[in-house]
């Protein structure tokens, strides 16, 4: 670059300019950026070359930035400059998706989906499950034995491995499971449906959990008035296709060892019958909140 005397003076004035202008504008930008450069000529006499600079002086658009030693423009209009454009991009290319109204179809299912703003372009699958359906197979088709050894494994089968006393031990790793309040919900569980039972068998004995006001008859009557297509005596209890008792605010947010919690826990209002595959979904909700408090 050839340096001549008016362009040295010019730069020069430009750099007194920058400094006036700096006080002028003192606590209104980052006091760093007085590191920087002062003008750009500055700026590019230094090797290697800042990014940017700072004259203080403001931009056509009004704003109080840096410059890019490269080009000269504004940081913040550049830089705005590029969100909108691409924000204008992304508008425009959903609009013309969801016009187009593109269906396909999902070569595992055989089910038509449409395509919507949120997919990828060259999406293939109704969904995750279908995408994965392929790859598992092939993993099986790998190595059997290999499914064989998972599935050895799995968590089921460890626990049916488990004596008695170590089922016990891995229960009471939660603080939850352990002490008075889980024996409490405990008994109440099992009088409930020692009751039931002994009801179901023409037991004539009224037991009635007096303590808390729990009367059976009327427990029975409730949760049958509430029953699902499918759900009956027959099929209650744990396991797929039985339903179960489901305390609508869970037993687990209750001490169980005060019969005014107990009584309030079962009231029929907050008992009803729910699938056991619902209620499991719940119980890990539930487990979640209960940790959280
Ligand atoms: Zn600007
Ligand atoms: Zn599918």
């Amino acid at each position: 670059m050839n340096e001549t005397p008016q362009s040295l003076a010019r730069n020069a004035n430009a750099i007194k300019m920058t400094m006036k202008r700096r006080t002028d504008f003192a606590g209104k930008y980052p006091e760093e950026w007085n590191d920087l450069p002062r003008t750009r000529k500055e700026a590019q006499s230094i090797k290697p070359a800042p990014i940017h600079y700072f004259t203080a002086k403001l931009c056509p658009y009004g704003h109080l930035e840096r410059r890019f030693t490269g080009g000269g423009n504004c940081f913040q209009c550049l830089t705005l400059d590029v969100a909108r454009r691409s924000q204008l991009q992304k508008k425009e290319r959903e609009a013309a998706i969801i016009s187009k109204r593109e269906t396909r179809t999902c070569p595992e299912c055989g089910e038509g989906f449409l395509l919507r703003p949120k997919d990828r372009q060259d999406k293939i699958y109704c969904s995750k499950k279908c995408a994965g359906a392929e790859s598992k197979r092939a993993y099986v088709r790998a190595d059997p034995e290999r499914r064989k050894k998972q599935s050895a494994k799995s968590a089921t089968k460890r626990y049916r491995e488990k004596t008695v006393d170590q089922r016990r031990i891995d229960r009471n790793k939660y603080s939850k499971n352990r002490g008075p309040r889980r024996k409490a919900a405990h008994n109440v569980r099992t009088r409930i449906n020692n009751a039931i039972r002994h009801r179901l068998n023409g037991g004539t004995k009224s037991w009635r959990l007096k303590d808390i006001g729990f009367d059976v008859d009327k427990f029975m009557e409730h949760i049958e008035s509430l029953w699902e297509p499918g759900m009956s005596w027959d099929n209650y209890g744990v396991g797929p296709g039985k339903w179960v008792r489901d305390e609508i605010v869970p037993m687990c947010s209750f001490d169980m060892t005060d019969p005014k919690q107990a009584k309030e826990c079962m009231r029929l209002e907050n008992l009803r019958p729910l699938w056991h595959e619902a209620n499991q979904r719940k119980a890990k909700i539930d487990l979640k909140f209960s940790k959280r408090h």
